[in-house]
């Protein structure tokens, strides 16, 4: 089933031209599209479904810095400032709060991790509190259990899967933007050695760049002008729970379960890293790149089935631009939850906190975690293809690192000062076998 969402007007004509068009309304297109709205370029975002339908509006709503990989918190820094200042500037919601994150844990080697993180983050000034045992069981005291220790991040917080990416497009149509729902795009041209134009399944737009921010069907998209975007997708089960009246900790993660405070005072309820990967020809392609990623997590991994076949997400068929295109059959990729996920992980919120009973389960569903071999996201112009600009492979953080990720893709396009040094991300990374180093959460 779809995660709650909620709508946005689609503005009626498709336009002949734009200074940008971006390709996919999750997070990552709105965020760019209200960036370059703002500097006064003219931006239309066309989105084969609805905005925010896919990861964007699937995910749990963290926005963290803990135990981020060095490559990705300089922005993750950034993004939680620009959460606050979009709803600020904009008038629009979007339901973050730095609530602070809890993580509780009774290992060692998970703790003394944490402890390694809080270390580095010392040096780069972000702040982190580690825990103990005392500190733990009196912030964890709804648990009603003793705890070995846990680290507490009080900058952090979280924001509304169910409004975020939404209120950002109509952030995005107050600036005279354009959005586009429904609308494919089916591909690009090409003049004079550079991008020349967007195709969509509505009508051509002329354009001199294009930000493809399709989510897990970039590398698909990619491979029809013989870009290489090494991607992989694990299907992750989410279940929320009914808003009850006692008081529990905004955010919670323990490794059995983690849980996290929605918008309406219901909880989303997952177990870290579980997924499911759909064996397609796409992960057959790029498996050796992700042998490293694979083997750090496949405690947590299991095979999964044909879904991802059918979806066509992965497809690695040629399509044509004036034919319906994958992306047309599959307008919300919407995957089959396991069952088998949603029953162990409710019992599992029932074991760490009793008056979870309480709640009933109002809603499950999945999500494919768009992935690079690295875990960190390919964003920048393809060489191959002037004009083109990636920003894919979100890995699991792309939903708290929008904003920051939005306002470098905004400055890449419009070649200022970027808001983060863009190197650790540039998709030329990819064209070599990626073996680089796998983020460590
Ligand atoms: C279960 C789960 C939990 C997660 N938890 C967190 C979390 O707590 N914190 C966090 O930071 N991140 C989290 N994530 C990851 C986060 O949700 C993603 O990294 C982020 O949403 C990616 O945003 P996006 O815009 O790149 O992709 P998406 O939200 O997937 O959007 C891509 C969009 O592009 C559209 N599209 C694709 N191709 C085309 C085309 N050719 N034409 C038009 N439209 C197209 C799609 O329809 C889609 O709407 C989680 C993800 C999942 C699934």
């Amino acid at each position: 089933m779809p995660a709650p969402l909620a709508t946005v007007e689609t503005t009626p004509d498709l336009p002949t031209h734009a200074d940008v068009v971006i390709i996919g309304g999750g997070i990552i297109g709105c965020f760019t599209a209200y960036y370059l709205s703002k500097r006064g370029l003219k931006v239309a975002l066309v989105e084969k479904g609805r905005i925010g339908a896919e990861q964007s509006s699937r995910n749990w709503g963290w926005c963290r810095q803990q135990n981020r990989d060095a490559r990705e918190l300089p922005l993750a820094t950034k993004s939680l400032d620009l959460w606050e200042q979009f709803t600020a500037e904009s008038g629009e919601e979007t339901g973050f709060k730095r609530c602070g994150l809890l993580y509780l844990s009774n290992n060692e080697a998970e703790l003394a991790g944490w402890a390694r993180w809080g270390e580095f983050a010392r040096t780069v000034d972000v702040k982190t509190q580690m825990l103990t045992a005392e500190e733990a069981a009196q912030r964890g005291r709804v648990t009603g259990k003793p705890w070995k220790g846990g680290v507490f991040s009080p900058t952090d917080g979280t924001a509304d899967p169910s409004r975020a990416a939404p209120a950002v497009a109509q952030a995005v149509m107050k600036l005279g933007g354009s959005v586009h729902q429904g609308c494919a795009a089916r591909g690009i041209e090409m003049e004079g050695g550079r991008l020349s134009g967007v195709v969509t399944e509505k009508g051509t737009i002329r354009t001199r760049i294009a930000v493809l921010a399709g989510g897990a069907w970039a590398s698909s998209f990619c491979r029809q002008y013989g870009i290489r975007f090494p991607q992989a997708a694990i299907r992750q089960t989410v279940l929320a729970v009914s808003p009850g009246a006692n008081e529990l900790p905004p955010v919670l993660h323990t490794t059995a379960v983690s849980m996290t405070r929605r918008g309406n005072g219901g909880y989303t309820l997952a177990i870290s890293g579980r997924g499911r990967v759909d064996p397609t020809l796409q992960l057959l392609r790029f498996s050796t790149q992700f042998l490293p990623m694979f083997q750090r997590r496949w405690r947590n991994l299991a095979p999964g089935g044909l879904e991802g076949m059918r979806s066509g997400h992965e497809g690695m068929s040629r399509w044509r631009l004036d034919q319906p295109t994958p992306m047309e059959r599959m307008r919300i990729l919407d995957p089959a939850v396991d069952k088998a996920v949603v029953r162990l992980t409710y019992q599992r919120a029932l074991d760490l906190i009793p008056a979870m009973k309480d709640r009933e389960v109002t809603a499950a569903w999945a999500g494919y975690v768009d992935s690079t071999p690295d875990g960190v996201p390919g964003i920048g112009e393809i060489a191959s293809v002037p004009g083109l600009v990636l920003a894919a492979g979100f890995s699991g953080h792309g939903f708290g690192i929008g904003p920051g990720a939005g306002h470098l893709i905004a400055d890449i396009v419009s070649g200022v000062t970027p808001l983060v040094d863009a190197r650790p991300y540039h998709p030329d990374r990819f064209r070599s076998s990626a073996w680089g180093k796998v983020a460590e959460f």
